[in-house]
């Protein structure tokens, strides 16, 4: 370990060897979401503590357990964003967006969660996500999902399987919290001490356990589908069909609730089984009462978030190789006078060419130690200018990805044959 400042665990830098993956994703994504008519909106990363106590629920993971909450120097209570839907809700309400309108956004930036950092869950992670305000479905629950598979579906990801499940509406889901409390009551020796606290505040939350022991008791419980209200069942039976008609493949996890509070109704995961114990890359549901519980007027909604890491960590193991960054050419100068010169032919290239990518080289050296740092560079050829070529104003250039010559390029027509043996013109 090198000496120096320590990183926070769970903390990540993004290294220039991933960026270029991560930054290629993105744009992959943002593409679709644009192309179906979701705008971006960019959100602060702290909000007020008590909005993510509101919305994602006192008895949940997040709130109780991984939030990073500070007092300000004002003495209030702010917290670095768990998760966007509560911010993109309150921004909605904040400006007005929402009155009378209907919503397509989207957000993406870091989240922090204080958990165990391993594999795919960090404490800094980065998310993507979607929502849109204002849509009753089942048609936009469908909609949402399909954009989700056409994004696996443009970048050649597999190993996806997708869940759903519905929460149905809240006085369904107060009749069936009745009916999973009796059941865990007869089972209470055997709950864990989370889940002896949740059957008071939260009984669903138990559902939710990661704890292995409780597995086998979760999967004999009562399952929400059971008790679902009429208008629930059929949105969730159109959501079925719509996925049928779009071909896009899915299982029914009755034991799907997620682990927050504002769902209602459709919720959804894409999980997959490539990246170990950290499965889940993709998820999402419907808060029909969010928006009125923030303050806001009756407004149904549904979004997703996907976890970035995970996403890269998949394409990857799928064989996703994004574009390479790598400059095109590598200018070297040797001699008197030709780093002048060389300065000069490569602005007169990012002229001509503003999608070229040329990088001069910085700080002399010898040609040896240029032409190690024009093939480390990553470019397909290197530009060299020696005191010679300077006389007659010409340039060699050198392939550096193949076994060809060298050939001198005059001065004049540099651009044009630099265009044509990258296949730009
Ligand atoms: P998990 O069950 O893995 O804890 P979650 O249900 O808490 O996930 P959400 O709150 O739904 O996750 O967040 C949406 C997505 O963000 C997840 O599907 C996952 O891809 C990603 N994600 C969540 N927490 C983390 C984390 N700590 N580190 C990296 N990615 C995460
Ligand atoms: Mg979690």
């Amino acid at each position: 370990m090198a000496k120096g400042p320590k990183a926070i665990r769970g903390m990540n830098d993004v290294l220039p060897d991933v960026s270029g993956t991560w930054r290629y994703l993105e744009s992959v994504v943002t593409g679709i979401a644009e192309r179906y008519g979701y705008r971006e909106i960019r959100l602060p990363i702290v909000e007020y503590t008590e909005l993510f106590r509101r919305s994602i629920g006192e008895v949940t993971d997040i709130v109780e357990k991984e939030m990073y909450t500070f007092e300000d120097r004002n003495g209030e209570s702010l917290t670095l964003r768990p998760e966007a839907t509560a911010g993109m809700v309150r921004a909605g309400i904040t400006n007005g967006l929402l009155h009378n309108q209907r919503q397509k956004l989207w957000t993406a930036g870091p989240m922090f969660r204080y958990e165990k950092p391993q594999k795919g869950r960090y404490r800094q992670f980065y998310q993507f996500d979607v929502e849109a305000l204002g849509f009753e479905g089942p048609d936009v629950d469908a909609e949402l999902i399909v954009m989700s598979a056409r994004i696996w579906a443009e970048l050649g990801i597999s190993r996806l399987t997708l869940e759903i499940n519905s929460l149905g509406a809240p006085e369904a889901r107060a009749t069936y919290r009745d009916a999973l409390v009796e059941y865990f009551e007869r089972a209470k020796s055997e709950l864990d001490e989370d889940s002896l606290r949740r059957l008071d505040s939260n009984p669903l939350r138990i559902l939710d356990s990661k704890n292995p022991a409780m597995q086998d008791l979760i999967a004999a419980a009562p399952v929400m589908l059971d008790y679902l209200d009429d208008a629930s069942r059929q949105h969730f039976d159109e959501l079925r069909r719509l996925l049928d008609a779009a071909d896009v493949a899915y299982t029914v996890n009755p034991r799907l609730v997620r682990g927050l509070d504002y769902y209602s109704r459709t919720v959804f995961e894409w999980v997959t089984d490539a990246l170990g114990s950290q499965g889940a890359v993709c998820s999402g549901g419907r808060y029909d009462g969010l928006v009125e519980k923030l303050g806001g007027r009756p407004t149904p909604a549904i979004g997703w978030a996907m976890g970035i890491e995970r996403f890269v960590a998949l394409y990857e193991t799928c064989g996703g190789k994004a574009p390479a960054v790598d400059p095109d050419v590598y200018v070297a100068a040797l001699g008197e006078g030709t780093l002048e010169k060389a300065m000069v032919i490569a602005e007169s290239l990012r002229d001509a060419m503003p999608d070229l990518g040329v990088e001069l080289n910085l700080g002399g050296g010898s040609f040896k130690a240029q032409m190690k740092r024009a093939d480390r560079s990553g470019a397909d050829y290197a530009l060299v200018l020696g005191e010679s070529e300077l006389a007659e104003s010409a340039i060699g250039l050198k392939p550096l990805r193949s076994k060809d010559d060298q050939v001198s390029v005059a001065f004049d027509e540099l651009a044009q044959v630099l265009a044509q043996k990258l296949g730009r013109t």
